[in-house]
């Protein structure tokens, strides 16, 4: 016999969307927070691009936001400066900010402790969890699926399949000293086939240098890819600094369209075991916390509707602006250098309040209609080459 714990909610995965979830419940509602890793917020896995007004809205500790008020987008041949005082990125600290979202919780959360696998028992569901190579089980009435792509339980449960499609970066972080704190840069195009990459300055003068390649539309790792943009000359034509004495950050993120189920009865999903990250730049942070706790307030709730309540709002928020986001993310990942560098000259013909809106993939109802009526012309057009 395995020692047994009771518990109403158990929580897999202690990334944002899981902690997020787990600051919200009422104190009245028992939770386990499960985490494979030793520590919350380490190792990073994410480069923590976000907007400072989300962090605003989310009230979010501002002092760890490092704002950007400006962006170069290169292509191999194109370049455009993009200003952003009006809206600025913030860069953020995930190790401090996930060690912040976990006081925040009266759950009982515990690292270094893998959840391995689930079986229904009359209406709960018994865990098996695994810590120093101990197993035990945890028994409770309802499981949140906080695992980021590797959707553990879901899988378990053969309610879902991990991701088949995927976001793969490689990130170096290195001292700046004399990089300019107010500059991002994004780049496309020969140096990141199927991807991107970004340079980002931190909260501690930090540069963050990464890219990432969707698999399998790409072969390429990451990592030749990174020593590709070292040993070429595009660092020096951005003017950004190369790593030295670096610290790697590596993760994965799905890339495949958004499906608005996620409530499977007593087992809901929610963060990147959800696809939750947006389809354009794959920013899922800011998008984890806010429904990681609209989740958990609906946990709370103990209403039988409230979960559905929960999935209908999140379909509404997210199903249609995902559904044009990943189209471009499609698209995007066959483009061509050549591509690229007509694509950053057209973003030139963009207000800036536009193309913010396309990398937050926020598109407004102008943008939809337009997107609309492209689509319609080329299904004319099709049809009258049919004819
Ligand atoms: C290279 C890269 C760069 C990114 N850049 C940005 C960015 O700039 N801005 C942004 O907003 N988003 C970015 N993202 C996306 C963002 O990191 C994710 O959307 C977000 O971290 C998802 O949060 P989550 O809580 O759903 O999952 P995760 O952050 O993946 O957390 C899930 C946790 O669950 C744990 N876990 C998994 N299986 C088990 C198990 N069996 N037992 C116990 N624990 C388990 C994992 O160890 C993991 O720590 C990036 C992603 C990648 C890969």
């Amino acid at each position: 016999m395995l020692e047994r714990v009771d518990t109403e909610i158990l929580i897999v995965g202690g990334g944002p969307a899981g902690l997020s979830v787990a600051s919200t419940l009422p104190d009245h509602v028992s939770a386990i927070l499960v985490h494979q890793d030793r520590e919350i917020g380490k190792p990073v896995r994410t480069s923590g691009g976000c907007w400072m007004r989300d962090v605003d809205a989310l009230g979010l500790p501002p002092e760890f936001a490092h704002p950007v008020n400006h962006a170069d987008i290169y292509s191999d041949n194109e370049h455009l400066t993009v200003d952003m005082s009006s809206d600025p990125v913030a860069v953020l600290n995930v190790t401090d900010l996930y060690r912040w979202l976990s006081v925040q919780s009266n759950a009982d959360i515990r690292c270094a402790t893998k959840y391995l696998g689930t079986c229904r028992k009359g209406g709960q569901f018994v865990s098996r969890l695994r810590k120093n190579g101990e197993e035990y089980e945890v028994v409770s009435r309802i499981i949140v699926d906080a695992s980021g792509w590797h959707c553990a339980v879901l899988q378990d449960l053969g309610l879902w399949a991990p991701p088949d499609r995927r976001g793969i970066g490689i990130e170096y972080e290195f001292a700046a000293p004399f990089h300019d704190p107010n500059r991002a840069a994004l780049f496309f195009g020969s140096a990141t086939p199927t991807g991107y990459g970004w340079a980002f300055p931190t909260t501690s003068g930090n540069l963050r240098l990464g890219v990432g390649v969707i698999e399998p539309d790409s072969d390429q790792s990451p990592k030749t890819l990174m020593q590709g943009l070292l040993e070429g000359g595009a660092l020096e034509k951005m003017e950004l600094p190369k790593p030295e004495n670096f610290h790697v950050n590596a993760g994965i993120l799905p890339s495949i369209p958004f499906t608005s189920n996620l409530v499977f009865d007593g087992v809901v999903r929610v963060g990147d075991s959800a696809n939750m990250a947006t389809p354009t730049l794959g920013e899922g942070i800011r998008i984890c916390i806010e429904q990681g706790r609209n989740l958990g307030a609906a946990l709370g709730d103990g209403s039988p509707d409230a979960l559905r309540r929960w999935e209908r709002m999140v379909r509404r928020k997210l199903a249609l602006q995902y559904r044009i986001g990943f189209e471009a993310n499609r698209r995007a990942a066959a483009y061509t250098p050549q591509d690229w560098d007509r694509s950053v000259a057209r973003m030139r013909t963009l207000s800036p309040e536009e193309l913010l809106r396309f990398f937050r993939n926020d598109f407004s109802a102008r943008m939809i209609l337009h997107r609309g009526a492209q689509s319609i012309t080329r299904k004319i057009s099709r049809a009258l080459r049919g004819r």
